[in-house]
């Protein structure tokens, strides 16, 4: 059994609202054949107010365990760095994060506010607003670079906006049964099993890249990324192999990716003229080109593809 107590601080519950439509594990599936314990949850936990408070004193007087501390939303520490802007069981939530953290047997952030700030710490910031453990691509956050729970791991990053809900209920599923530790995670601490290849593996699109033929929203064909912003090639998520809903992606509906699973997000701290658009040089050049590619060989692959659109090698590139 393991216990789970699930909080959100800067928040729009959209990952609460993915996570309960999990199908692989489902959320009744983690309480009947998981062994996990949800103590809490805001959206659908029973107990209110004195309850409430009540359980949590339990948990930091050690008579409840807390097995895994679930964290939707990002720490609010404002204004002046009191917390008091985001309120919860009479302290700045941000204290309890601090708190549990502290006896939490493993943390996990959920989703991009949690894990970096997301669009809530988009500068002037004045929630000032950050992650758990990052905030955008640096470490440190909140709880500091040399945070690690009780188990052993710093927090583990299920980024998203929101994160797929099989993303979640598996890695509680690997906490629950003791796998976490088979469980490796990258740079940002995101398990590599969902955040190693790129969003362009899997997509239905990719022939339309190599051959740069442009698509868009909501358009069979073409690919997305020369005109309206498409970042699958440069953001690491599972999103079309491990399909939402188990039928479709933001890709296979004609969407560009926005790239929620990457650090920087939301990217180009949403400037005018950059969201959805890709943002190029001289009006022809795209400013970001795939991960793992030089800009210069970028562009001469890229007009030699278009010369000759099935050239084998940079169909092997974007994969
Ligand atoms: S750029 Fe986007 S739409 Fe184009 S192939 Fe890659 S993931 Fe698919
Ligand atoms: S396709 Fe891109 S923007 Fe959409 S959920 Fe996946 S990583 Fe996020």
């Amino acid at each position: 059994m393991a216990n789970v107590l699930w909080l959100q601080g800067g928040a729009c519950s959209g990952n609460t609202m993915s996570f309960l439509n999990a199908e692989e594990p489902t959320v009744v599936e983690l309480v009947t054949d998981f062994g996990i314990n949800i103590l809490w949850h805001p959206s659908i936990g029973l107990e209110i107010g004195e309850q409430v408070s009540d359980l949590l004193a339990d948990i930091m007087n050690g008579k409840i365990k807390l097995d895994i501390f679930v964290y939707e939303g990002s720490i609010i520490q404002g204004p002046n760095n009191t917390g008091t802007m985001n309120y919860f069981a009479d302290r700045p939530m941000m204290d309890w994060v601090r708190e549990l953290a502290s006896v939490a047997e493993f943390t996990v952030a959920i989703g991009d506010c949690a894990t970096w700030g997301g669009i809530p710490a988009v500068a002037p910031n004045p929630s000032e607003s950050t992650g758990m453990q990052f905030l955008r691509k640096d470490k440190g956050g909140f709880l500091g670079a040399d945070y690690v729970s009780k188990g052993g791991l710093p927090v583990i990053n299920i980024p998203g906006c929101p994160a797929h809900p099989d993303w979640v209920t598996q890695i509680l599923v690997a906490i629950a049964t003791g796998r976490i530790g088979d469980v490796v995670i990258d740079q940002y601490h995101r398990p590599k099993t969902f955040f190693t290849d790129f969003v362009q593996s899997g997509c239905t699109r990719v022939r339309n890249f190599v051959q740069k033929e442009d698509g868009h929203f909501g358009k069979r064909g073409g690919c997305l990324f020369y005109e309206v912003g498409c970042r699958g090639p440069m953001t690491r998520a599972s999103c079309n192999n491990i399909l939402w809903n188990r039928h479709s992606s933001k890709t296979r509906a004609g969407h560009p990716c926005l790239g929620c699973t990457e650090p920087g997000f939301p990217h180009n701290d949403l400037k005018k003229g950059s969201v959805l658009k890709t943002m190029k040089y001289l009006g022809v050049f795209p400013k970001e080109v795939p991960s793992g590619e030089s800009k210069l060989m970028y562009y001469v692959k890229a007009g030699v593809g278009k010369i000759t659109p099935s050239n084998p090698e940079l169909l092997e590139t974007s994969k």
